[in-house]
Protein backbone atom coordinates (compact mmCIF):
# COMPACT_ATOMS: atom_id res chain seq x y z
CA UNK A 1 0.00 0.00 0.00
CA UNK A 2 0.75 3.30 -0.94
CA UNK A 3 0.60 5.82 1.92
CA UNK A 4 -0.36 8.76 -0.04
CA UNK A 5 -0.53 9.92 -3.98
CA UNK A 6 3.43 10.87 -3.35
CA UNK A 7 4.38 7.47 -3.71
CA UNK A 8 6.99 7.82 -0.91
CA UNK A 9 7.11 4.76 0.17
CA UNK A 10 7.72 4.04 4.16
CA UNK A 11 10.25 1.88 5.67
CA UNK A 12 9.20 -1.10 5.56
CA UNK A 13 7.64 -0.65 2.08
CA UNK A 14 10.59 0.51 0.52
CA UNK A 15 13.09 -2.17 2.30
CA UNK A 16 10.51 -4.69 0.98
CA UNK A 17 11.70 -3.34 -2.56
CA UNK A 18 14.29 -2.79 -2.34
CA UNK A 19 15.82 -5.96 0.07
CA UNK A 20 13.43 -8.34 -0.82
CA UNK A 21 12.76 -7.68 -4.29
CA UNK A 22 15.73 -6.31 -5.16
CA UNK A 23 14.44 -3.40 -7.39
CA UNK A 24 16.49 -0.47 -8.23
CA UNK A 25 16.10 3.26 -9.88
CA UNK A 26 14.51 2.25 -12.90
CA UNK A 27 12.15 -0.79 -12.15
CA UNK A 28 8.50 -0.96 -12.09
CA UNK A 29 5.99 -2.26 -9.30
CA UNK A 30 2.31 -2.19 -8.61
CA UNK A 31 1.52 0.04 -5.97
CA UNK A 32 -2.05 1.35 -4.63
CA UNK A 33 -3.23 3.83 -1.90
CA UNK A 34 -6.70 2.34 -0.91
CA UNK A 35 -8.51 5.49 -2.53
CA UNK A 36 -7.97 5.98 -6.07
CA UNK A 37 -7.10 2.83 -7.51
CA UNK A 38 -3.65 0.77 -8.76
CA UNK A 39 -0.53 1.83 -10.54
CA UNK A 40 2.27 0.85 -12.36
CA UNK A 41 4.89 2.95 -10.47
CA UNK A 42 8.85 3.44 -11.64
CA UNK A 43 11.60 4.05 -8.90
CA UNK A 44 12.78 7.52 -8.89
CA UNK A 45 14.61 7.56 -6.35
CA UNK A 46 16.47 5.41 -3.49
CA UNK A 47 18.04 7.89 -0.75
CA UNK A 48 19.12 5.38 2.49
CA UNK A 49 15.90 3.66 3.77
CA UNK A 50 13.31 6.23 1.33
CA UNK A 51 11.87 5.38 -2.11
CA UNK A 52 10.57 7.98 -4.26
CA UNK A 53 7.91 6.36 -7.56
CA UNK A 54 6.25 7.77 -9.95
CA UNK A 55 3.04 6.77 -11.43
CA UNK A 56 3.67 5.25 -15.17
CA UNK A 57 0.06 3.37 -16.28
CA UNK A 58 -3.44 3.05 -14.01
CA UNK A 59 -3.74 -0.54 -13.94
CA UNK A 60 -7.03 -0.59 -12.39
CA UNK A 61 -9.43 2.09 -11.17
CA UNK A 62 -11.21 1.66 -7.37
CA UNK A 63 -14.28 -0.27 -7.10
CA UNK A 64 -17.17 1.18 -7.10
CA UNK A 65 -18.54 2.04 -3.48
CA UNK A 66 -21.66 0.32 -4.63
CA UNK A 67 -20.58 -2.93 -3.28
CA UNK A 68 -22.83 -3.90 -0.64
CA UNK A 69 -21.41 -3.34 2.40
CA UNK A 70 -20.58 -6.23 4.91
CA UNK A 71 -19.41 -5.73 8.48
CA UNK A 72 -17.87 -8.74 10.32
CA UNK A 73 -18.93 -8.14 14.20
CA UNK A 74 -16.77 -10.82 16.25
CA UNK A 75 -15.82 -11.85 20.15
CA UNK A 76 -12.14 -11.74 20.02
CA UNK A 77 -10.63 -15.10 20.46
CA UNK A 78 -6.85 -16.34 21.24
CA UNK A 79 -4.37 -13.97 19.51
CA UNK A 80 -3.32 -16.02 16.40
CA UNK A 81 -7.17 -17.30 15.85
CA UNK A 82 -8.01 -13.67 15.79
CA UNK A 83 -5.08 -12.41 13.70
CA UNK A 84 -7.15 -15.35 11.18
CA UNK A 85 -10.22 -13.77 11.78
CA UNK A 86 -9.11 -10.56 10.45
CA UNK A 87 -6.82 -11.75 7.72
CA UNK A 88 -10.14 -14.01 6.45
CA UNK A 89 -12.15 -11.41 6.47
CA UNK A 90 -9.63 -8.78 4.58
CA UNK A 91 -9.53 -11.72 2.05
CA UNK A 92 -13.43 -11.89 1.97
CA UNK A 93 -14.54 -8.40 1.17
CA UNK A 94 -14.82 -7.42 4.97
CA UNK A 95 -16.03 -3.22 4.79
CA UNK A 96 -15.62 -2.91 8.46
CA UNK A 97 -13.97 -5.50 10.92
CA UNK A 98 -15.56 -4.65 14.63
CA UNK A 99 -14.12 -6.77 17.37
CA UNK A 100 -17.40 -6.72 19.69
CA UNK A 101 -16.73 -7.79 23.39
CA UNK A 102 -20.03 -10.25 24.89
CA UNK A 103 -20.36 -11.52 28.27
CA UNK A 104 -18.28 -14.83 27.79
CA UNK A 105 -15.54 -13.01 25.60
CA UNK A 106 -12.24 -14.17 27.59
CA UNK A 107 -9.65 -11.94 25.47
CA UNK A 108 -10.74 -8.06 26.00
CA UNK A 109 -7.67 -6.52 24.84
CA UNK A 110 -7.58 -5.52 21.38
CA UNK A 111 -4.46 -4.64 19.55
CA UNK A 112 -5.58 -2.24 16.81
CA UNK A 113 -2.57 -1.61 15.08
CA UNK A 114 -1.62 -5.17 14.88
CA UNK A 115 -5.20 -6.11 13.09
CA UNK A 116 -5.09 -3.00 10.93
CA UNK A 117 -1.29 -3.99 9.67
CA UNK A 118 -2.59 -7.91 9.26
CA UNK A 119 -5.44 -6.37 7.17
CA UNK A 120 -3.26 -4.24 4.82
CA UNK A 121 -0.72 -7.12 4.34
CA UNK A 122 -4.09 -9.26 3.80
CA UNK A 123 -5.39 -6.87 1.27
CA UNK A 124 -2.26 -6.74 -0.67
CA UNK A 125 -2.21 -10.22 -0.59
CA UNK A 126 -5.66 -10.66 -2.34
CA UNK A 127 -4.90 -7.75 -4.59
CA UNK A 128 -8.24 -5.72 -3.11
CA UNK A 129 -7.68 -2.26 -3.74
CA UNK A 130 -9.99 -0.66 -0.80
CA UNK A 131 -8.98 -1.37 2.58
CA UNK A 132 -11.12 -2.75 5.38
CA UNK A 133 -11.98 -0.49 8.06
CA UNK A 134 -10.94 -2.53 11.17
CA UNK A 135 -12.39 -0.29 14.59
CA UNK A 136 -11.56 -0.42 18.26
CA UNK A 137 -13.35 -2.97 20.43
CA UNK A 138 -17.20 -2.28 21.41
CA UNK A 139 -19.86 -3.73 23.95
CA UNK A 140 -21.95 -5.53 22.05
CA UNK A 141 -24.98 -3.18 22.95
CA UNK A 142 -22.59 -0.54 21.36
CA UNK A 143 -21.51 -2.29 18.03
CA UNK A 144 -25.27 -2.89 17.36
CA UNK A 145 -26.31 0.17 17.92
CA UNK A 146 -23.93 1.38 15.96
CA UNK A 147 -24.66 -0.15 12.54
CA UNK A 148 -26.76 1.25 10.43
CA UNK A 149 -30.52 1.32 10.13
CA UNK A 150 -31.90 -1.27 7.60
CA UNK A 151 -28.59 -3.46 8.31
CA UNK A 152 -29.45 -7.17 8.84
CA UNK A 153 -27.18 -8.37 11.16
CA UNK A 154 -26.86 -12.42 10.43
CA UNK A 155 -26.97 -13.52 13.77
CA UNK A 156 -24.84 -17.00 13.87
CA UNK A 157 -26.06 -18.82 16.85
CA UNK A 158 -25.01 -22.13 17.66
CA UNK A 159 -27.19 -23.33 19.81
CA UNK A 160 -31.17 -24.05 19.04
CA UNK A 161 -33.54 -23.47 22.23
CA UNK A 162 -37.57 -24.23 22.87
CA UNK A 163 -38.46 -20.70 21.30
CA UNK A 164 -40.35 -21.62 17.51
CA UNK A 165 -38.34 -20.32 14.94
CA UNK A 166 -40.32 -17.14 13.61
CA UNK A 167 -37.85 -16.99 10.67
CA UNK A 168 -39.74 -20.18 8.94
CA UNK A 169 -36.80 -22.66 10.45
CA UNK A 170 -37.37 -25.27 12.24
CA UNK A 171 -38.56 -24.77 15.86
CA UNK A 172 -35.44 -24.23 18.33
CA UNK A 173 -32.89 -24.41 15.86
CA UNK A 174 -31.72 -21.51 13.66
CA UNK A 175 -32.80 -21.24 10.16
CA UNK A 176 -30.17 -22.44 7.58
CA UNK A 177 -27.81 -19.88 6.84
CA UNK A 178 -27.88 -19.86 2.98
CA UNK A 179 -32.04 -20.12 3.35
CA UNK A 180 -31.72 -17.00 5.50
CA UNK A 181 -29.21 -15.15 3.05
CA UNK A 182 -31.41 -15.35 0.18
CA UNK A 183 -34.25 -13.12 1.94
CA UNK A 184 -31.78 -10.88 2.63
CA UNK A 185 -30.06 -10.22 -0.58
CA UNK A 186 -29.58 -6.29 -1.29
CA UNK A 187 -29.13 -5.15 1.83
CA UNK A 188 -25.64 -4.26 4.07
CA UNK A 189 -25.47 -7.00 6.28
CA UNK A 190 -23.55 -7.83 9.23
CA UNK A 191 -22.17 -11.16 10.60
CA UNK A 192 -22.26 -11.59 14.52
CA UNK A 193 -19.62 -14.24 15.67
CA UNK A 194 -19.50 -15.16 19.39
CA UNK A 195 -16.57 -16.55 21.89
CA UNK A 196 -15.47 -19.32 22.53
CA UNK A 197 -17.77 -19.40 25.48
CA UNK A 198 -21.20 -18.71 22.84
CA UNK A 199 -23.65 -16.11 23.83
CA UNK A 200 -24.80 -15.86 27.04
CA UNK A 201 -28.65 -17.08 27.84
CA UNK A 202 -29.49 -13.22 28.26
CA UNK A 203 -27.46 -12.74 25.20
CA UNK A 204 -29.55 -14.93 22.73
CA UNK A 205 -32.82 -13.65 24.12
CA UNK A 206 -32.13 -10.63 23.34
CA UNK A 207 -30.76 -11.22 19.98
CA UNK A 208 -33.47 -12.92 19.11
CA UNK A 209 -36.05 -10.41 19.77
CA UNK A 210 -34.10 -7.69 18.04
CA UNK A 211 -35.63 -6.05 14.88
CA UNK A 212 -33.76 -7.15 11.29
CA UNK A 213 -31.79 -9.31 13.25
CA UNK A 214 -32.00 -13.14 11.51
CA UNK A 215 -30.49 -16.01 13.80
CA UNK A 216 -28.72 -18.53 11.14
CA UNK A 217 -27.02 -22.02 11.79
CA UNK A 218 -24.05 -23.37 10.13
CA UNK A 219 -24.94 -26.58 10.94
CA UNK A 220 -25.00 -29.09 13.65
CA UNK A 221 -21.95 -29.26 14.82
CA UNK A 222 -20.39 -26.31 16.90
CA UNK A 223 -17.74 -24.91 15.00
CA UNK A 224 -14.64 -22.81 16.14
CA UNK A 225 -15.20 -19.36 15.88
CA UNK A 226 -12.39 -19.00 13.32
CA UNK A 227 -14.45 -21.63 11.56
CA UNK A 228 -17.90 -19.76 11.96
CA UNK A 229 -16.49 -16.52 11.20
CA UNK A 230 -14.91 -18.09 7.38
CA UNK A 231 -17.85 -19.70 6.87
CA UNK A 232 -20.46 -17.43 7.02
CA UNK A 233 -18.16 -14.91 4.98
CA UNK A 234 -17.78 -17.13 2.31
CA UNK A 235 -21.59 -18.15 2.30
CA UNK A 236 -22.52 -14.02 2.54
CA UNK A 237 -19.94 -14.05 -0.65
CA UNK A 238 -21.36 -16.42 -2.64
CA UNK A 239 -25.00 -15.59 -2.07
CA UNK A 240 -25.05 -12.09 -1.52
CA UNK A 241 -21.74 -10.90 -2.30
CA UNK A 242 -21.22 -8.52 -5.29
N1 LIG B 1 -19.63 -22.34 23.60
C1 LIG B 1 -20.40 -22.72 22.45
C2 LIG B 1 -20.88 -24.13 22.62
O1 LIG B 1 -20.06 -24.94 23.02
O2 LIG B 1 -22.04 -24.36 22.30
C3 LIG B 1 -19.51 -22.64 21.19
C4 LIG B 1 -19.26 -21.28 20.70
S1 LIG B 1 -18.44 -21.33 19.15
C5 LIG B 1 -16.89 -21.87 19.61
C6 LIG B 1 -18.16 -19.61 18.80
C7 LIG B 1 -19.20 -18.98 17.90
O3 LIG B 1 -19.16 -19.57 16.61
C8 LIG B 1 -20.63 -19.12 18.35
O4 LIG B 1 -20.98 -18.20 19.34
C9 LIG B 1 -21.36 -18.86 17.05
O5 LIG B 1 -21.43 -17.47 16.78
C10 LIG B 1 -20.46 -19.54 16.02
N2 LIG B 1 -20.87 -20.90 15.73
C11 LIG B 1 -20.22 -22.03 16.04
N3 LIG B 1 -20.87 -23.12 15.58
C12 LIG B 1 -22.00 -22.65 14.96
C13 LIG B 1 -23.09 -23.27 14.28
N4 LIG B 1 -23.17 -24.59 14.12
N5 LIG B 1 -24.08 -22.47 13.79
C14 LIG B 1 -24.02 -21.13 13.94
N6 LIG B 1 -23.01 -20.49 14.56
C15 LIG B 1 -22.00 -21.24 15.06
Amino acid sequence: LVPDSAFSLDEEQARYLTRVMRLNIGDAARVFNGRDGEWRAEITDIAGRRVEMTPVEKLREQAGQGALPLTLLFAPVKKSETDFIVEKATELGAAIIQPVITERTQTRTVRLDRFQKIALEAAEQTERLDLPEVVDALSLDAALAALPDGTALIFCDEAGDETDAPWGGQAGRAGPMAGVLEGVKGRAAAILIGPEGGFSPAERTFLRGRPETYPVSLGPRILRAETAAVSAMTLWQAICGD
